[in-house]
């Protein structure tokens, strides 16, 4: 392999695609003749004041943003974003949130904090392997809104049909599925997601969010966690972090050239049916999600025995597989196939896995 790299399976930080850090590389010491490296340069500057208006530019036409909608660069990662949605839009005190996993729970724990929450539907009698059916929840007039997480990273569960809000406002964590696929954003008020499981470094989160939701009445609300402050500065209220949005750019301009969301999507299928179809004929491996609301991102796998799991893990890695070991919640093992990890990377660990059991 090129660089002698490793397959890397990460949940996240995760595996970037070549092309972008082969870029980056090409630019570290002397951004298009600027003299320096995106990292030294001031936020204030034309130069990069060009960088993240492409990079917010280029992800409206990936994901067809309409213009009634603001795309945020706020720091904190996604976990801050389980506080600033509650303290933002929760303008009646109430919310429904689903509770389909280890992401959603956090965010129920936070939103907790800020004002009433009602769990409407949750999984967790069957340990978050399934999205419970959500066409007809009991939400109360006045909820401020309805919360999902939309592709449960840990769990490895996702929504293939959004939950019927009644008419509320949806707003999705989509960060271990932010541009997999094609994603209708009329549907939402507020899409949000962490940029390092399926986009770029950590420390970021993108925030896209209808424009009537951001409120000017919060002036008791810190500066910071405001919706507001970060809108009306083009994401520049302080230093933003330059260099998350710098690589998520290049991401973006690479996912346009592959032929947008719809090609994504395609080669996400395709990809992630090599390793179902492999778990599905296993005798030694199993899945651990019901087969229609399986993850294209994320994949939780058992052999049934937590110290054959152990053995199992400590076989791929010597075989060059990196990160497999599951989330300590559900064991096991996890694979998590993002946009970045190539089919030839999905085809290998099935191969090693097809040994692994012939060998047991
Ligand atoms: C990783 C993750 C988070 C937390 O992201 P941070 O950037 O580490 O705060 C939240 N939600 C989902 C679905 C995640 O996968």
């Amino acid at each position: 392999m090129k660089y002698n790299r490793t397959y890397n399976f990460s949940a996240g930080p995760a595996t970037m695609p070549e092309e972008v850090l082969e870029e980056v590389r090409d630019e570290m010491m002397n951004y298009r003749g600027s003299g320096m490296c995106v990292m030294e340069m001031s936020h204030r500057s034309k130069v990069y004041q060009q960088i993240i208006d492409e990079a917010e530019q280029d992800l409206r036409d990936l994901m067809g943003i309409p213009d009634n909608y603001k795309v945020l660069f706020i720091q904190g990662g996604a976990t801050l974003q389980f506080s600033m949605i509650p303290m933002n839009l929760m303008k009646n005190g109430k919310a429904v949130y689903i509770e389909t996993g280890a992401w959603s729970k956090k965010a129920i724990a936070e939103a907790k904090k800020v004002g009433e929450v009602i769990v409407a539907a949750s999984s967790k009698d069957k340990n978050y392997t399934y999205i419970p059916d959500c066409s007809d929840l009991d939400i109360p007039e006045d909820t401020d809104y309805v919360y999902i997480c939309e592709n449960e990273t840990i769990h490895g569960v996702t929504w293939n049909k959004l939950p019927n809000t009644k008419g509320h406002v949806l707003v999705s964590d989509q960060s271990s599925m932010f541009l997999s696929k094609p994603c209708n954003v009329s549907d939402y008020g507020v899409i949000y997601g962490g940029v390092q499981k399926n986009i770029g470094p950590a420390g970021l989160a993108i925030v896209i969010i209808r424009e009537d939701l951001i409120r000017d009445d919060l002036t008791d609300l810190p500066i910071y966690l405001q919706y507001k402050t970060h809108a009306d500065n083009g994401s520049m209220y302080n230093t933003p972090n330059c260099w998350a949005i710098y690589v998520c750019g290049k991401v973006f301009k690479y996912l346009k050239k592959l032929g947008g969301l719809e090609e994504m999507e395609k080669i996400n299928i395709d990809k992630a049916k090599v390793f179902y179809d492999f778990l599905d004929q296993s005798k030694l491996f199993k899945g651990t999600v019901v087969p229609e609301d399986r993850s294209l991102m994320n994949i939780p796998f058992v052999t049934g025995d937590p110290d054959l799991d152990a053995e199992v893990i400590a076989y791929t890695k010597k075989a060059g597989f990196e990160n497999l070991k599951g989330h300590k919640s559900v064991g096991g093992l996890r694979a998590s196939i993002y946009n970045a990890m190539p089919k030839d990377g999905v085809i290998a660990l099935v191969d090693c896995l097809k040994k692994f059991e012939a060998e047991h």
